[in-house]
Formats: C-alpha cells, sequence, structure tokens
C-alpha cells in the first residue's frame, strides 16, 4: 500500500482546508507515493517515536501536532526538532500530522472527549463562517435524478444532520448552439427551449472543483450552465470546541470527579465553583482558551480545556467554572480515533498506537 492511500483515508475525514491558517497538518516529511511498511499513530513525535516507528517497522508516523510547527531555517541537529527531522528522513520515515482539522471537525478530538463525558446533544462551539458555497444548475428533466445523485455522491447536500439536501424547481432554459457545436437536444443554429429543472445544493468550497467535475460528468448538455455562489452561512458541522450537556444535571465537585476519572488526572486547575448542579459543558482539547468568552455567552456550567493562563480564570467571572485538565491529557483519546479510523480501513494492515507517553509535563504531588 502506498502512503497516499493512508493519506487520503484522513484527509477525507480531516480535510486539510479545514485546518487552522496557523497550522502545519498534513504530509511533512517523506513521499506519499512510498510504499506503507507500518503506521505508528501518535500524539508527538519525539525521538522515542521515531525508534519505537523503526523498531516496530513503521515508516509512516501519523502525529496529531506537527513536528515542524513554524518552519526551520537550519537542520543541523542543535534541537530536539531538528534532531527528529535528520532521524526521520535518515531513516525513511515519513511524518504525517492531523491537526486542527481534526480538531475542527464534529466527528474529531472533541467527540473523544464528548464520549468521555457521556455528553449529549452536542455541537461545534465556534462554527466555521465562509465555508460553504452554493451550486445552481439547470438540468433538463430526464436527466435531473442522475446528476442530483452525482451531486451528493461527491459531497454536497450536507446540512447538519441532514445528507442529500437540495431544492428543485421548473422552468425554460433557451439556447442556440454555433457551426462548431453538438447539440444533444435540437439542431444547431437554431433556438432551442427545453423544460429544464433548477437544481440547488449547498457544499464545502473545498469541495468545489470536485462537485464541478461530478456535475459535468453526469449532465448531458455539451456546455453545463452552472453558478457558484459564496456563502455567510456557518458550517454547523466545522469549527472550534464543542459544547453539550451530561444526561442528568450533577453537582459540580461530582463533575470534576468524573473529569479526573475519565482522563485519568492527578489534578484539575479549575476557577471557583459558581453553581451547585451542573449541566451545559463546553470543552475543547488542547489549548482553547479563545473560546471562553463562547462557552460563556452559550451559559455552559463548565469549560473544560488546557493551556488556560492565570488571567483567563478570572474571565469566568463567577458565570462559568474553567477547568484545565492538560494539554496531552485533553487530548489522550486522540490516538484511538486515529487509530480506529485507520484500522476501520485497513483492518489487515500493521497500524499500531504508541507505547510512548510523550506528555512533557509532570506533577510532583509529594
Ligand atoms: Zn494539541
Amino acid at each position: 500500500m502506498k502512503i497516499s492511500q493512508i493519506i487520503s483515508v484522513l484527509e477525507k475525514k480531516a480535510p486539510l482546508a479545514y485546518q487552522e491558517s496557523y497550522d502545519n497538518a498534513g504530509l511533512i516529511i517523506g513521499n506519499k507515493h512510498m510504499d506503507c511498511s507500518g503506521i505508528l499513530c501518535t500524539l508527538d513525535v519525539t525521538g522515542e517515536i521515531i525508534q519505537e516507528a523503526i523498531q516496530h517497522n513503521c515508516n509512516l508516523i501519523v502525529a496529531h501536532h506537527p513536528i515542524i510547527f513554524k518552519g526551520l531555517s537550519k537542520i543541523n541537529g542543535a534541537n530536539e526538532v531538528e534532531r527528529i527531522v535528520i532521524d526521520a528522513i535518515k531513516n525513511d520515515i515519513a511524518i504525517y500530522a492531523v491537526h486542527t482539522n481534526l480538531d475542527n471537525i464534529s466527528d474529531g478530538v472533541n467527540s473523544t472527549i464528548a464520549q468521555q463525558l457521556g455528553l449529549i446533544n452536542t455541537r461545534i462551539l465556534a462554527p466555521k463562517k465562509n465555508g460553504l458555497v452554493k451550486l445552481v444548475s439547470f438540468v433538463p428533466r430526464d436527466f435531473a435524478e442522475k446528476v442530483k445523485n452525482a451531486l451528493f455522491e461527491a459531497g454536497a447536500g450536507n446540512i447538519g444532520e441532514y445528507s442529500e439536501t437540495s431544492f428543485s424547481s421548473e422552468g425554460t432554459g433557451s439556447f442556440k448552439g454555433s457551426q462548431n457545436s453538438n447539440p444533444v437536444i435540437g439542431q444547431k443554429g437554431i433556438r432551442e427551449l427545453v423544460k429544464e429543472i433548477r437544481i440547488e445544493v449547498i457544499l464545502p468550497s473545498y469541495l468545489q472543483s470536485t462537485v464541478l467535475l461530478a456535475l459535468k460528468d453526469a449532465h448531458p448538455y455539451e456546455e453545463v450552465a452552472y453558478d457558484f455562489f459564496p456563502l455567510n452561512n456557518e458550517n454547523q458541522l466545522v469549527g472550534s470546541g464543542m459544547i453539550g450537556e451530561l444526561t442528568i444535571p450533577i453537582a459540580s465537585t461530582e463533575f470534576l470527579k468524573l473529569l479526573k476519572a475519565k482522563f485519568t488526572l492527578s489534578v484539575i486547575k479549575h476557577s471557583p465553583i459558581i453553581t451547585e448542579k451542573v449541566q451545559k459543558i463546553a470543552f475543547c482539547g488542547g489549548s482553547g482558551s479563545f473560546l471562553i468568552p463562547l462557552a460563556k455567552a452559550a451559559k455552559a456550567d463548565f469549560f473544560v480545556s488546557a493551556d488556560i493562563k492565570y488571567h483567563d480564570f478570572f474571565e469566568a467571572d463567577n458565570q462559568m467554572v474553567i477547568a484545565d485538565i492538560g494539554h496531552w491529557e485533553s487530548e489522550q483519546y486522540t490516538v484511538d480515533l486515529v487509530f480506529a479510523e485507520l484500522t476501520a480501513k485497513f483492518p489487515n494492515f500493521a497500524v499500531l498506537k504508541t507505547a510512548n507517553m510523550t506528555n512533557p509535563v509532570r506533577y510532583f504531588l509529594g
């Protein structure tokens, strides 16, 4: 199997277009046309992870955090990142990162947190804007279903929990082919009037060229009339953080105990407890302090995330409790998520989860 086949599975689940502008997700080291001997899944790439990959004959490491994030100006082994890059290249090991694109999908990093906490009615806390377009095309009546099916197949027509959404209306199309034309209906040089169906579908803008190809492929006309309109709608399925509910309200201290148990924590940093019972939980795996205002506005009882700074805790402002459970801890189930995706798609292939604990943070409990 080629590394490119593994990449296409990962990018179908977490499209690169969904990563944040500052991110560096994708194939960071290696050649996608290489044969893959085995995959090692991890949250971080460290020196130990490279050794583990060599030991288990895995020439592809799939990590959450990109090993090269802000670029490298020298590769002479002066620091850990440079040494890892040198080691990976010397040993023909490819490194792929599925980072904020996995954070930003509804069945990604945050869904693993929701599952651990048993949350229901979950939704994206900060849905992304400007990622959707509308396609309108005009199709002779007998071909309308065929074209719609092709558009759905190519990824158009998904709104929240609904797929295959579209709108159709009937009208009359006109055209007159030139002497070089080859019309399917009517004759060249004569204006033709045809009953056509106007089909409207919504799609993520990164799929525009794929969907256009599918349209042209399924449409019977030599020249296909279509319009793409940019939309201001939010994409409910893509964005940062999540919010959901516990099935029943529980005491704040019980919720902290639940966090501790599910994420195997020795300690939790949190702002003062303000309510007896809690039910609405906002959360974001990794560094989520930028979502504090949105969690508050959504009337969350708790905001669970990591890398919360001293002054950020003040922002709880007696309206909710902010809990910092640690960066690695909050994202620990991401490795299982990637592993499950790859083993489901490649059941007979060597996909491994790292046995190394890559968290660089330790707690001294005396
Ligand atoms: Zn992270």
